[in-house]
C-alpha cells in the first residue's frame, strides 16, 4: 500500500474550466501529481445544484474538463480523475456526515451565503444546494485526504470538513478533543486525518469584470480554449476606473494583479507596474495588450495538447473509468472503516466496479 499523502480536489461541471482554475488549483496540482496520491474529483452531482434542468449540459461539460485537465498538464497514469457520481461511498458518507453538523452551522458557511447571493438564487435553492457542502465534506474524508489545493473560496468548506473529522474520529474513535489536528494518532486511531487546505500563491484571480472571483457561472473567465482574439477581448474590458495615461493607477487593481501573475519576465513586469502607479505615460489599453499575449503564449501548448483529445469521447470516457476504479478502491476502504467504528457494520461487502453497461 502506498504510504504517500493523499491530495483530493475537483471541480463542478458547470461549464469549461478558466485561468483561475489553473493558477489557483490546476497548477498546484500538477506539481503534486508527481509526490502524492492525487485523486481529482469530476463534481458531477454538485452541479445539479444549480443546473438540474441541464443534465445534457451536465455530461458534455464533465467530458469537456477532463480535455481541460489533459490540456494543462494532468497525467491520468499519475492522477486518478474520477466520476463522483460512480463513487458510491461518497454517498454514503455525506448522510452520515450529515447527521453531525448542525443545520445552522452548514448554513453560516460565508462561501455558500455568498454562492446563494451571486448566482441570484434568492431563496429559491433547492435542499440540495446547502446539502453539496455536506457533500464536499464527504469528497474529501471519503479519500482520507491530508490536502486539498483549492482557492480561496473554498476555504470554509476545508474547515467545514475537518470539523466533521474531528467530530468523527472522537465520537466513534475515542480520540481525546484536546488532541492536536496533526497528531498522528488523529489517523492511527480515528478513521480521518485531518485535512489542510493548501491555498496556491493566486487564492482568487479577479474576473474580466474587474470584481468579482473569475468563474465558470459569472459570463467573466477567459477560458483555456479561448483564441488570442478573444483573450484580447475580453481583457479589453477588464475595469480599472483610470481616466489617463498620467494618471496614478492603483498598484492593488486587477489589472496589476493580472501583470503581477502572468507577465514572466520579471524586469519587464516591474516596469509596467512603476510606470503604471506612477502614471508615467502608459495606458491601460497598452497593458491588456501585453497581458493578453502573456496568456496566450501560456495557453498555447495547452490548446495543442486539448485538441488531440477533440471529438474523442471514448478515450476521455476510458480514463474516467480507470481513475474511477482506484477512486473506488480506496473510499470503499475508507467506508468500510468509517462503518465500522460507528456501528454500520454487520457484514463485509463488496462492490465489483468493472464499469460495464447495464
Ligand atoms: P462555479 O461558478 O460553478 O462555482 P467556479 O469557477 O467557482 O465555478 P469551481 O468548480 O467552484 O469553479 O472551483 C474549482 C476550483 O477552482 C476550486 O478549488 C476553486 O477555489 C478554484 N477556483 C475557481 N475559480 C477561481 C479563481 N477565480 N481564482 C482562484 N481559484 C479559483
Ligand atoms: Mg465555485
Amino acid at each position: 500500500m502506498s504510504t504517500r499523502e493523499v491530495i483530493l480536489t475537483g471541480d463542478t461541471p458547470t461549464g469549461q474550466l478558466h485561468l483561475g482554475h489553473y493558477v489557483g488549483s490546476v497548477k498546484r496540482r500538477v506539481e503534486l501529481q508527481d509526490t502524492h496520491d492525487c485523486f481529482f474529483l469530476l463534481a458531477n452531482l454538485h452541479a445539479y445544484t444549480t443546473r438540474a434542468d441541464h443534465p445534457n449540459e451536465i455530461h458534455t461539460d464533465t467530458l469537456e474538463i477532463v480535455r481541460d485537465y489533459l490540456a494543462m498538464g494532468i497525467d491520468p497514469e499519475k492522477a486518478a480523475i474520477t466520476l463522483q457520481s460512480e463513487v458510491p461511498a461518497i454517498l454514503e458518507l455525506t448522510f452520515l456526515f450529515a447527521m453531525l453538523l448542525p443545520f445552522n452551522r452548514v448554513m453560516r458557511n460565508p462561501t455558500l451565503k455568498d454562492e446563494i447571493k451571486v448566482k441570484g438564487l434568492g431563496d429559491n435553492y433547492s435542499f440540495g444546494f446547502p446539502l453539496y457542502a455536506v457533500g464536499q465534506t464527504a469528497d474529501i474524508l471519503a479519500f482520507r485526504a491530508h490536502a486539498v489545493p483549492v482557492g480561496e473560496d473554498q476555504v470554509p468548506h476545508i474547515e467545514l470538513t475537518r470539523e466533521v473529522a474531528r467530530r468523527f474520529n472522537k465520537l466513534y474513535c475515542g480520540i481525546d478533543e484536546n488532541v492536536e489536528d496533526d497528531d498522528p494518532i488523529m489517523e492511527e486511531q480515528g478513521v480521518f486525518p485531518i485535512p489542510k487546505a493548501d491555498v496556491g500563491k493566486v487564492g482568487r484571480l479577479v474576473g474580466t469584470d474587474g470584481v468579482q472571483k473569475m468563474s465558470k457561472s459569472l459570463n467573466n473567465a477567459i477560458l483555456i480554449t479561448d483564441t488570442p482574439k478573444k483573450v484580447k477581448k475580453k481583457l479589453g474590458q477588464l475595469y480599472t476606473g483610470r481616466q489617463s495615461m498620467t494618471d496614478p493607477g492603483d498598484p492593488d487593481s486587477a489589472l496589476m494583479d493580472y501583470v503581477d501573475i502572468f507577465i514572466t519576465c520579471e524586469e519587464r513586469k516591474a516596469e509596467l507596474k512603476g510606470k503604471y502607479v506612477r502614471g508615467d505615460n502608459i495606458g491601460d489599453g497598452h497593458i491588456k495588450v501585453e497581458v493578453a499575449e502573456a496568456i496566450s503564449e501560456l495557453l498555447a501548448p495547452m490548446q495543442e495538447r486539448r485538441a488531440q483529445y477533440e471529438g474523442d469521447d471514448d478515450t476521455i470516457i476510458d480514463i474516467i473509468k480507470e481513475g474511477t476504479a482506484r477512486a473506488n478502491a480506496k473510499t470503499e476502504e475508507t467506508l468500510a472503516m468509517a462503518k465500522e467504528a460507528s456501528g454500520l457494520k454487520f457484514f463485509s461487502r463488496e462492490l465489483a466496479f468493472t464499469g460495464a453497461p447495464v
